[in-house]
């Protein structure tokens, strides 16, 4: 089959290079899905957008939720360490970065102990 769901929500706010290759279809979900029209690689769509290659779904889900943070970091509710961004371990920085408490407190620590 020659689609992929690109988005069951926020369909008005595509941007219109993307609306323009999507098209609804129900698929017997609550709500009906947009359905790649364009390109399609290794099961994605693909658009150009801004001089290169691009995951549909991804541009789709920025126009309707905003930019993904770079970086390789997938796991949003947890430090590198491994420590829950929950409750009292959780800093939101001046730049809207998570701080985890723990490794905050660690490398504070670290840093004191160089200047004695
Ligand atoms: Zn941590």
């Amino acid at each position: 089959m020659k689609t992929s769901p690109v988005s069951c929500a926020g369909h008005g706010k595509l941007p219109e290079f993307l609306a323009r290759r999507v098209v609804v279809q129900d698929l017997g979900h609550t709500t009906p899905c947009l359905e790649w029209d364009a390109a399609l690689h290794l099961g994605y769509g693909w658009v150009s957008h801004k001089g290169k290659p691009q995951l549909a779904h991804r541009l789709a889900y920025e126009a309707i939720n905003g930019p993904i943070p770079e970086g390789p970091v997938k796991d949003r509710t947890h430090c590198p360490q491994g420590h829950a961004y929950a409750g009292d371990n959780l800093i939101i920085a001046k730049s809207g970065a998570k701080v985890c408490r723990i490794c905050k407190r660690a490398s504070d620590a670290r840093r004191r102990a160089r200047h004695v």
